[in-house]
């Protein structure tokens, strides 16, 4: 077997790739308008109450109707789930294995499709569902590898008289429920982590996002996984949430999504219902606040790159977006003007159209907070660029920069996730790092500086998960950067990373005496 590496992103300077990306687009348009049933135990159900994803981009394009979870199909799911468990925790390792780089193979094979569908339904650009979708094949690619690691004999001290072996079994129904900000690599990762380890999936995509997540569950069956293995349940969070994560023979959640949904998961897996044997397993990946220092000694023209990619790059969607550059005040004035400058070259509109960088935000909820931020954003700080909605049709916002902004302010402090930067004016180094710490979360940070000292420094004192130097903040890598943070940011499960596994799993020990 090869080893393991990153599936590489699409050139789209190159005629062959766009014509490729822009007959993609065009298959994806002739489906449209679908409706589509929940699937659990391979039998396909209709409720008759649906979930509808529409573009984001264009509010008006109704792309599909889900046919959505009753409490009473959740149930059902979970005890389908519960069913499969006692015939696939049997399966071996290889075996689980093999699915997962089946399925990679020919994600690959229709890897446009899937970016294509990620356009239509979350409003990226083709460069961010391009490299949403590589990231999934990578998850596959990784956690397929891993999985067969983790399924070989495990180390253990040896004793005389006895031949003792460890190996990892499943722990059993795993509750899956991603976000929609990256609606195929954070599902295809906490999905197929799940059931390579042995466990059974009741997958409940974000409701803003059901169709690509269907294009998945496809996915898995064309490659011969066993029904049952994985349900596909959309429903809303909101009316099924609860009773997913309540259920007694719901064994784990694995969640990824905002800090609020994560703390109450949380909460209510630590309750034991009536018929549950054990303590609920939970993997809640939640918000970021994250920040950028640009030192005195800084590359400027790298840092203000940096900053502008990951504060706009996908609107600011992302947990690990740049939504606090802290510069010195040597440097301040000069970052900032540059900074504007490139952020006024940002086109907005519709991300069919490849010339638009940053596209719409995804639902008229999100669009109505940030726009409210901005406006509490312009009594706390200077605006200097952007402000406003931008165009008609979508939920779109112009990229914006709040200067002078206090590091106590609320936009210094809360999530906001959309294209919104505050800057915050550092007296130096020192002051730059307290104030990088000064939020509940710690997800992701970067520092520009050309200062060995000051690097070193950071690598102990600003409390992230993930922290770079000298370049941006997002883009994290699967195997080379595992992904998770710390405080409110979540549980550290460090996604893409050797460890991550484990937490689908438990050891067993057995010892036998020697004769
Ligand atoms: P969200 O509103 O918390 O939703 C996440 C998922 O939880 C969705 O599937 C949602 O379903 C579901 N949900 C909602 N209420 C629930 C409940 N009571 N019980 C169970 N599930 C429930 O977050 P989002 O808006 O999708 O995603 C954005 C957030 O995710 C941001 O805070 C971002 O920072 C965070 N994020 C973190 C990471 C990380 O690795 N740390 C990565 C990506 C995103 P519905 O769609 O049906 O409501």
């Amino acid at each position: 077997m090869e080893p393991f590496k990153n599936e590489p992103l699409t050139d789209f300077s190159a005629a062959a790739n766009k014509q490729a990306f822009e007959q993609a687009l065009k298959q994806v348009a002739g489906e449209i308008g679908g409706e589509y049933p929940l699937i659990i135990g391979g039998e396909e159900v209709r409720s008759g109450e649906f979930i509808e994803s529409t573009n984001p981009c264009r509010t008006t394009e109704l792309l599909g109707r889900f046919h959505a979870a009753t409490v009473e199909l959740a149930n059902r799911a979970v005890e389908q789930a519960e069913q499969t468990f006692s015939s696939w925790k049997q399966t071996s390792a290889k075996e689980r294995s093999d699915y997962l780089f089946k399925a990679a193979a020919l994600m690959r094979q229709r890897k446009h499709e899937f970016s294509a569908t990620m356009v239509y339904e979350v409003g990226k650009n083709w460069i961010e569902a391009d490299a949403d979708t590589a990231e999934a094949i990578d998850f596959m690619e990784f956690y397929a590898r891993e999985n067969l690691r983790y399924a070989q004999a495990q180390p253990l001290t040896e004793i005389a008289g006895e031949a003792n072996e460890m190996h990892y079994i499943p722990l059993g129904v795993t509750v899956v429920i991603p976000p929609w900000n990256f609606p195929l690599a954070i599902l295809v990762g906490m999905a197929t982590a799940a059931l390579v380890t042995g466990n059974t999936v009741v997958l409940k995509p974000s409701s803003d996002s059901p169709w690509i997540a269907y294009k998945f569950y496809r996915l898995l069956e064309e490659v011969g996984l066993p029904a049952g293995v994985v349900n596909f349940l959309p429903g809303r969070g909101s009316s099924v949430g609860d009773t997913l994560v309540n259920h007694a023979r719901t064994r784990m959640i694995a969640f990824t999504g905002s800090k609020e949904v994560g703390l109450r998961i949380n909460e209510l897996a630590a309750k034991t219902n009536p018929g549950q044997i054990w303590i609920k397993r939970i993997i809640a990946e939640m918000g970021g606040k994250d920040s950028i220092i640009v030192d005195s000694d800084a590359d400027l023209e790298a840092a203000v790159a940096g900053v502008w990619s990951s504060a706009f790059g996908y609107q600011g969607q992302k947990c690990s977006a740049c939504s606090r550059a802290i510069v010195d005040a040597t440097v301040y004035d000069e970052f900032v003007d540059k900074l504007k400058t490139k952020t006024e070259t940002i086109r907005v509109g519709v991300t069919d159209n490849p010339e638009n960088f940053m596209g719409a935000v995804i639902n008229e909820k999100a669009y109505n907070s940030i726009l409210d931020y901005i406006n509490i954003g312009k009594s706390e700080g200077r605006l200097i660029t952007g402000g406003s909605a931008a165009g008609e049709g979508g939920y779109f916002i112009q990229p914006t920069i709040l200067i002078d902004v206090d590091p106590k302010a609320r936009i210094s402090q809360e999530e906001i996730f959309g294209p919104v930067l505050a800057v915050i004016k550092a007296r130096n180094y020192d002051h730059a790092l307290e104030i990088a710490n000064n939020t509940e979360y710690g997800l992701t940070g970067a520092v520009y500086s050309n200062s060995e000292d000051k690097i070193t420094r950071a690598m102990t004192e600003f409390h992230v998960g993930n922290l770079y130097f000298n370049r941006k903040c997002t883009g994290a890598l699967v195997g080379v950067h595992p992904f998770g943070g710390f405080n409110m940011s979540g549980t550290n499960s460090k996604a893409g990373g050797r460890d991550y596994l484990l937490l689908f799993m438990q050891a067993k020990l057995s010892s036998k005496q020697r004769r």
